[in-house]
């Protein structure tokens, strides 16, 4: 898939949600794969010290040389960074722990909001033919996340569906307010999924129906279910797509995609 009607090369989306274990990985690393499936070429940024999506997706630690980090703070080329994964049209570039000092190396670096974005933005990207750009932000608003908003185009929200998932987004609004205030105007919110739902669980269906009312059209009508299948998934160091097609959470990240791309189609339109 590649849009005429965008010529400044891939879509960037950062996945980001400041609370922890909510979801942003697995979406990350699953939304990518469903993508590859429909024929997109997608590049997943690992932006998170914890290096989830880089161990998802099956990057030994020794493979893990040149990472996000040298991306950001060396100079490194992008084609020194980027790794194939098993799965056929997505890649990545890993992170380490690292990463975790890079936050406060940023602080005294002139360029320190926008290093990601220079790093994406390079005449290089266009060799790798991409369609698809996904950021997998760290668990916090720091410097590193606020990297992930400059150099994106767009914020998709993964909302556990639990109490309390609504209390931490007006915080995740002022800064993505800041961001454009300050250096990216034109970063728009791609939507707010459901995530870890429980159909049999009334809370899930109340926070699902509050996020509705609140938020409208910004929330995708696909809903992502609690699945054994997704947890299992990345100890296989596999998208779930590809360790088990037929669950329901792959499905699930399918309708996601689907949806996704429709939108961006109507937007392009
Ligand atoms: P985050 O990146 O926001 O910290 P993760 O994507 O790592 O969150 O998810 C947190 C935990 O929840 C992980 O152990 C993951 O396997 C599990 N998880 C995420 N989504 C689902 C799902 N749909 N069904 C079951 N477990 C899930
Ligand atoms: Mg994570």
């Amino acid at each position: 898939m590649s849009d005429p009607t965008r010529p400044v090369g891939p879509k960037i989306i950062a996945v980001a949600n400041q609370k922890g274990g909510v979801g942003k990985t697995t979406t990350t690393i699953n939304l990518g794969a469903a993508l590859a499936e429909l024929g997109c070429r997608v590049l997943v940024v690992d932006l998170d010290p914890q290096g989830n999506a880089s161990t998802g997706l099956g990057i030994e630690p020794s493979e893990r040389d040149l990472t996000t980090y040298e991306l950001l703070l060396d100079d490194v080329a992008l084609d020194s960074v980027v790794k194939a994964t098993a799965v056929d049209g997505l890649m990545i570039i890993p992170a380490t722990v690292d990463l975790s000092s890079a936050d406060i190396e940023l602080i005294s670096n002139e360029k320190r909001s926008f290093l990601l974005h220079d790093a994406l933005r390079q005449r290089a990207i266009d060799e790798f033919n991409l369609d698809f750009i996904l950021i997998d932000c760290p668990p916090s608003l720091n410097l590193l996340t606020v990297n992930a908003m400059v150099a994106s185009h767009s914020i998709l929200v993964p909302l556990q569906s639990e109490f309390y998932a609504l209390e931490g987004l007006s915080q995740l609004m002022l800064t993505i307010r800041e961001v454009r205030q300050s250096a990216n105007p034109d970063l728009r919110i791609e939507g707010v999924v459901m995530t870890m739902y429980d159909a049999r669980n009334n809370l899930s269906q109340q926070v699902e129906n509050d996020a509705r009312d609140n938020l409208g059209e910004l929330v995708f009508e696909a809903v992502i279910p609690r699945n054994v299948r997704v947890s299992e998934a990345p100890s296989y160091a596999l998208p779930v797509l590809q360790y088990d097609g037929s669950s329901k959470g792959a499905a699930a990240y399918r309708n996601l995609a689907r949806e996704l791309l429709l939108k961006n189609a109507q937007l392009a339109a």
